[in-house]
């Protein structure tokens, strides 16, 4: 978790500026809710502690806003799960540097359709002397759940990602 000073994703980052994608939340109960650095750490705690309540115990609605081009709609939809792999997959790069592949699975709730997931990924890249900065994936692929769905029931029905390592 957060804590966990092991965890690549613990600490403070740089952050890549130009993020296209805004995170907005809202409290039940306050109009100050707890705001998280960056995305990143917005969806990293939703992962790893999904019912996380505001600080002053409210129930937090998280949102995200695209900016899509070629008339998409649905630029604002509610975080409704949040997932990454367990375990992580990292490497060490040339320069001795570590670095950790951290994709996540977005479950979007929309008004009146079905849900979407969205599929961003960030390279965390810890520097030998511990210094750890996050570098965003670009083009993350943002489509209707049943589209996903469809992908990885052919994948199954082909025999590829049945169980975990095919
Ligand atoms: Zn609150």
């Amino acid at each position: 978790m957060l804590q966990n000073s092991t965890d690549p994703a613990d600490g403070r980052f740089d952050t890549e500026p130009d993020m296209a994608t805004k995170c907005i939340v809202k409290c039940s109960s306050c109009q100050t809710p707890a705001i998280d650095d960056t995305l990143f750490a917005t969806l990293l705690r939703i992962a790893d502690d999904p019912t996380a309540k505001c600080k002053c115990g409210g129930t937090r609605t998280i949102s995200l806003a695209f900016d899509f081009g070629l008339g998409a709609t649905d630029k604002v939809s509610d975080i409704e799960a949040v997932f990454h792999p367990r375990p992580l997959e990292s490497w060490q790069d040339k320069d001795g540097s570590k670095v950790t592949f951290f994709p996540f699975l977005v479950v979007l709730k929309r008004t009146g359709r079905h849900s979407a997931i969205w599929m961003p990924y960030w390279h965390i890249v810890e520097s030998e002397d511990g210094k750890k900065k996050q570098k965003y994936g670009q083009w993350a692929p943002y489509m209707d759940a049943s589209l996903f769905e469809s992908m990885l029931q052919q994948a199954r029905q082909a025999g590829f990602l049945t169980d975990t390592g095919s």
